[in-house]
């Protein structure tokens, strides 16, 4: 079907009605005490055109924790600062392990698989640590100018529950740092990380700030370049590769389109030149992707037609 054809708030209405009925199973990311606190029955659905028609249902004008999506938004800075360099410090390989684990890096000599799992994305921070003057400041600026929302921020309660319990990315921190792979001081380099992690928003600004990945790179709606396109598809090629940890496969396979989940239950996903879609429900299954927020996407690619392949 021909995207000019198509009725999104349609199709999303079906496939919400559908998927609301349907069984909600796994399990709230507890591990980080915050996120547990979440009502595990919410769920939200935001689509974003090129064109700026936004479509959504649910509680999808509510502000999440994006955690991990947040990891495309740092990988973004640091591509453009550091370039093909970038490459000689994190790699561009699918992991095949969980997003926390720690098992390859001690075989890869501390550098990590991809810029998507934890410690890729530790790699990331330090490197913008080590560029930014004020990293923190520049990071939330960038973030309000991609999604064009001047209140987007970072939750604090998130980012002190998760280093109240950071000891797997100390442990992942620590192990790089034995290898030479972090620069600055590893305290500060996890604050860094934390306050990534903990950036919250709606369903609705998710779906709007990727645009530029379905958009070569260029944010379609203020015009502004992002990302050359050559480093908007690699991107988008990391996504679909990696996006989703050991369950990259599973989601290319289902669902077909370049994208990023996060514990807190959020997943973004693009369709390039079409939309960016932004899906939310907090329960987990194992592998730490949304459980509903999958089958979403499935259902919804499947009654479109609408994926990259
Ligand atoms: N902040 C989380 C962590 O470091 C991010 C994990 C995720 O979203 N997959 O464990």
């Amino acid at each position: 079907m021909e995207s000019k054809e198509m009725d999104y708030q349609l199709a999303i209405e079906k496939v919400y009605s559908q998927i609301s009925c349907a069984e909600n199973i796994g399990e709230v990311a507890t591990y980080i005490p915050e996120l547990g606190c979440v009502d595990p029955a919410k769920f939200g659905v935001s689509l974003t055109t090129l064109k700026n028609e936004s479509f959504g249902i649910g509680d999808c004008q509510e502000k999440i924790s994006i955690q991990s999506i947040a990891k495309v938004l740092s990988l973004t800075l640091a591509y453009n600062i550091k370039g093909q360099e970038l490459w000689k410090r994190v790699g561009v390989e699918p992991s095949g392990t969980p997003f926390n684990s720690l098992v390859q890096l001690e075989y890869d000599q501390g550098i990590p698989r991809n810029p998507l799992i934890n410690a890729g994305a530790i790699v990331i921070c330090d490197i913008l640590l080590s560029n930014l003057k004020d990293p923190e400041h520049e990071l939330i600026s960038f973030v309000r100018e991609v999604s064009q929302v001047n209140e987007i921020s970072y939750n604090k309660s998130i980012a002190r529950s998760e280093k109240s319990v950071g000891y797997r990315n100390r442990a992942l921190i620590n192990l790089m740092k034995s290898f030479g792979n972090i620069k600055n001081d590893i305290n500060q380099v996890l604050d860094f990380y934390f306050i990534l992690c903990s950036i919250e928003m709606t369903c609705q600004e998710l779906s709007r700030t990727f645009l530029y990945l379905a958009s070569d790179g260029v944010d379609p709606i203020s015009g502004k370049k992002i990302l050359s396109l050559s480093r908007s598809k690699r991107i988008n090629a990391i996504m679909q590769t990696c996006g989703f940890y050991d369950e990259a496969g599973e989601f290319s396979f289902r669902v077909g389109l370049p994208g990023k989940s996060g514990v807190g239950g959020g997943i973004m996903a693009v369709h390039p030149e079409r939309f960016c879609i932004a899906v939310w429900s907090p329960k987990l299954n194992k592998k730490g992707n949304s459980y509903k927020g999958m089958k979403f996407l499935e259902q919804f690619t499947t009654e479109t037609g609408l994926s990259v392949f």
